[in-house]
């Protein structure tokens, strides 16, 4: 069996993204919404993960119950680019969780 051009399922992390300068394009079937991300903001929140695996822990901003969302990687091309809006990262809040103990 030929081996596939574009890698197998579960073998592309974001990194690899950086070096082609590519964009990840994130779909919500149920809303329409549409996002651009630039992989280095993915990976400062979910590490250097597959890009496949994105589908299941990214989230639609539209509402938590939106179902998995569709996700890519594309290089955008000349008219593509034009105008082309990123959602960058702005800001990680980090959640403060009480521990206690019982003195
Ligand atoms: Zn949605």
């Amino acid at each position: 069996m030929p081996e596939p051009y574009w890698p197998k399922k579960g073998e592309f992390p974001l990194s690899r993204l950086n070096e082609h300068m590519q964009l990840v394009r994130v779909r919500c079937a149920y809303c329409k919404r549409v996002n651009h991300y630039r992989p280095d903001d993915l990976i400062q929140i979910f590490g250097d993960v597959d890009v496949d695996s994105l589908m299941l822990r990214m989230k639609c901003e539209g509402g938590a119950d939106h179902g998995i969302l569709d996700v890519k990687a594309f290089i955008p091309t000349g008219s593509e680019a034009v105008g082309l809006r990123i959602r960058r990262l702005a800001a990680i809040k980090i959640k403060r969780v009480p521990v206690w103990r019982d003195d």
